[in-house]
């Protein structure tokens, strides 16, 4: 029991006070990292299919029924920011290709104590969703585009949708979103002649340019023998302008950030394959068909679905959170002799 302040003892209050510290205690793994981000991967589904995340032949898909509704998905984010998450990602798959996706965000922006929600789209449907995920409460937008060159958009992805996506970019601009992030996947021989290019657009827009390392996923289906790694990524931007660092902030994640000189916009770069973050990395994953991911790059998950649908209560379903939480690897390198079997599609990207 604890001393009351009568100085009798209460088991009663006790009893509240280990549940309290419990709901209260922060995510911190046994390698002494602070967990506060989840990104949650509402859909396996995609309306693309880039050349470096989904494999040749059909994709899989995970059933229907096993995939979590989003009153599952809410329950175990509510509960994971009771447990210190304060930072969430919502991504796929495709997250703007799942029905209803938009009063989803909603109510996952409407929970208390989360500080950062975003979203990571291939913004296909960007234009028509801008309004509505304004609406919802997102402001910051990360979106996938790897070139741009309409053909190659086509060739990397199986879409001639590059105007779509990039009128969607311009329009994001105009209404105010901020950050917007363009994700590029930089692959040797497919767009390493455009990264000057692609870098100049932090000049003319207010957007944060992110080039990230391709990783060795599943059946990717290119540039895996030599991927381009940060150094020569760097060498390649340079040759557009000189590139001062830029201080980092709360909100950043692994990306080392730089900006050309009055340039309205940023330039990221996210080596994962040459210089992994693992030592600061705060990150959890939630798959669709509800498992958490405590490693991009590993293959051990936990199924918090079947406790979930088995009608397990908060304090259990926390457990497993807690649970994997200190089951997260420490470091976990990614070479080209270590695939991963799932790809991005399939984890959440
Ligand atoms: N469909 C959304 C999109 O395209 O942004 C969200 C999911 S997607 C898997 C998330 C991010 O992962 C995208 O920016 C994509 O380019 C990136 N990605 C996928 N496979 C990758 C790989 N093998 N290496 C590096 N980045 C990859």
């Amino acid at each position: 029991g604890v001393e009351t302040n009568t100085g009798i003892t209460s088991k009663k209050n006790n009893n509240e006070i280990l549940t309290l510290q419990k709901s209260h205690a922060p995510l911190i793994d046994a390698h002494m990292r602070r967990i506060n981000y989840l990104r949650i991967s509402i859909t396996d589904r995609c309306n693309l299919k880039c050349l470096y995340c989904v494999p040749g032949q059909p994709v899989s898909r995970i059933p229907h029924a096993s995939i979590l509704t989003y009153e599952e998905i809410l329950k175990l984010a509510r509960i994971g920011t009771r447990l210190g998450i304060t930072k969430i990602r919502v991504t796929g798959g495709e997250p703007l290709v799942r029905k209803d996706c938009i009063d989803f965000i909603s109510r996952l922006t409407r929970i208390n104590g989360l500080k950062d929600i975003s979203l990571t789209t291939n913004g296909l449907l960007l234009s028509q969703y801008l309004k509505p995920l304004g609406d919802a409460g997102i402001s910051r937008l990360n979106i996938s585009l790897d070139t741009l060159d309409r053909k190659k958009y086509m060739a990397i992805t199986g879409s001639d949708a590059f105007d779509r996506v990039w009128a969607g970019i311009m329009e994001a601009i105009d209404m105010g979103f901020s950050p917007v992030k363009i994700n590029v996947v930089v692959m040797r021989g497919v767009n390493d002649d455009e990264l000057g290019g692609l870098a100049d657009l932090s000049r003319t827009y207010p957007v944060h340019v992110r080039f990230i390392e391709l990783m060795p996923f599943g059946n990717a289906r290119t540039g895996l023998a030599a991927p381009m790694l940060q150094d020569e990524i760097m060498d390649k931007i340079l040759q557009s302008g000189d590139l001062a660092p830029i201080a980092r902030n709360e909100l950043d994640g692994p990306a080392k950030k730089f900006g050309f000189k009055g340039a309205p916009g940023e330039i990221g770069i996210i080596s994962p394959v040459s210089h992994h973050f693992c030592k600061t990395c705060n990150r959890l994953r939630l798959t669709a068909d509800g498992r958490i991911r405590m490693c991009l790059l590993s293959e051990e998950s936990m199924d918090i679905r079947t406790p979930l649908r088995a009608g397990d209560g908060d304090e259990e379903l926390a457990e497993i959170i807690l649970s994997a939480v200190s089951q997260k690897p420490f470091i976990r390198r990614l070479d080209a002799e270590n695939r991963m079997g799932r790809t991005m599609s399939a984890i959440g990207g």
